[in-house]
């Protein structure tokens, strides 16, 4: 039996932005665009880390738990849509070198802890939307919404009844961005 578990580390929106984001992306894409992300399921991904094993995990939350960084803001402006994956994406112009920071941490202890890495290049984004693999009509703006990180988690992806929900295993705060 394996008590592996399909994990990654990732920033929450709070809820006021969530409801902002899906009020928004109602009135901005049509439904044949894609199939919207629940609102519980907005997230910005650190660190992918694919299947963990229990001691690997145990592991990665010491580490976690040991960084101190501090939090830091940015503004959602940029909107993009990889048809490969069939993404609809909200992300930023200006990654914050703080947040890049962040994900090159996790990502480097990911991997000195052996577990998988993406070779792809880190690129901060939010999934709005799914199976959107025909040509989408892509707003030509945001809000510009804010996003305030003060924490970052540890998420457990959970396949079940043909939907994927992510559970918070464990979250870390960043350090007071006026005093970091
Ligand atoms: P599903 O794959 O079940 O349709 P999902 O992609 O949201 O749903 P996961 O595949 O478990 O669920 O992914 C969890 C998070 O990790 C998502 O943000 C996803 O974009 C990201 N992710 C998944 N696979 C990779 C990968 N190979 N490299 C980088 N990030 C990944
Ligand atoms: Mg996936």
């Amino acid at each position: 039996m394996s008590s592996s578990r399909r994990l990654f580390f990732a920033l929450t929106l709070p809820d006021a932005l969530q409801q902002q984001v899906i009020r928004w992306r109602a009135e901005s894409f049509t439904p044949e665009a894609g199939r919207p992300v629940a609102a519980a399921n907005l997230h910005l991904t650190l660190a992918f880390l694919g299947d963990v094993s229990a001691q690997k995990e145990t592991a990665l939350k010491k580490l976690a738990s040991r960084i101190s960084q501090p939090g830091f803001s940015m503004v959602l402006d940029d909107l993009g849509h990889w048809p490969r994956p069939g993404v609809v994406w909200l992300g930023t112009r200006r990654a914050p070198r703080k947040l890049l920071q962040l994900a090159e941490l996790l990502r480097s202890q990911a991997a000195r802890s052996g577990c998988y890495q993406s070779p792809m290049p880190f690129h901060p984004h939010i999934t709005l939307l799914r199976s959107a693999t025909q040509p989408v009509a892509i707003p030509p703006a945001t809000p510009g919404w804010i996003f305030s990180a003060d924490a970052f988690a540890l998420y457990q992806s959970v396949f079940e009844n043909g939907r994927t929900r992510y559970q918070m295993l464990e979250q870390w705060p960043l350090a007071n961005q006026d005093n970091p």
